[in-house]
């Protein structure tokens, strides 16, 4: 399950960002490459945030593609599958590019001073 591992490495982040406070909600985008299931993602989140700055944090998984090159017919799509052949021609001489990558995107902390903008339901 390496998403642990990924896991650890982003709560690594958000502790050091935190500086004590209490997170809320931590954003990531993490490429289609690593191939990682929401809700694997989730469970491991959950279980590496426990004890931490961002125990019961939600997280909002967002995946970025990856780009699929064909040298077959030049066609150049993105996906989020990890693909081992060309979605137009059927190719299998292809080239991936990006979608490896693990950001932190934002985090959200626990408003200490929250600036009253309470938002009508819907
Ligand atoms: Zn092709």
């Amino acid at each position: 399950m390496h998403e642990i591992g990924l896991c650890e490495g982003l709560l690594d982040l958000v502790g050091r960002q935190a500086e004590g406070r209490r997170v809320t909600g931590v954003k990531v985008r993490i490429g289609a490459r690593h191939a990682v299931l929401d809700e694997a993602f989730g469970q491991a989140f959950a279980i590496v945030a426990g004890g931490t700055a961002a125990e019961g944090a939600r997280l909002d998984l967002v995946v970025s593609p990856v780009t699929v090159l064909c040298r077959g017919c030049g066609r150049v799509s993105d996906s989020h599958d990890v693909l081992s052949e060309c979605p137009g021609c059927g190719g299998d001489d292809i080239e991936l590019r990006g979608g490896d990558e693990l950001v932190l995107e934002s985090i959200t902390f626990e408003e200490e001073s929250p600036c009253a903008s309470a938002s009508p339901a819907g």
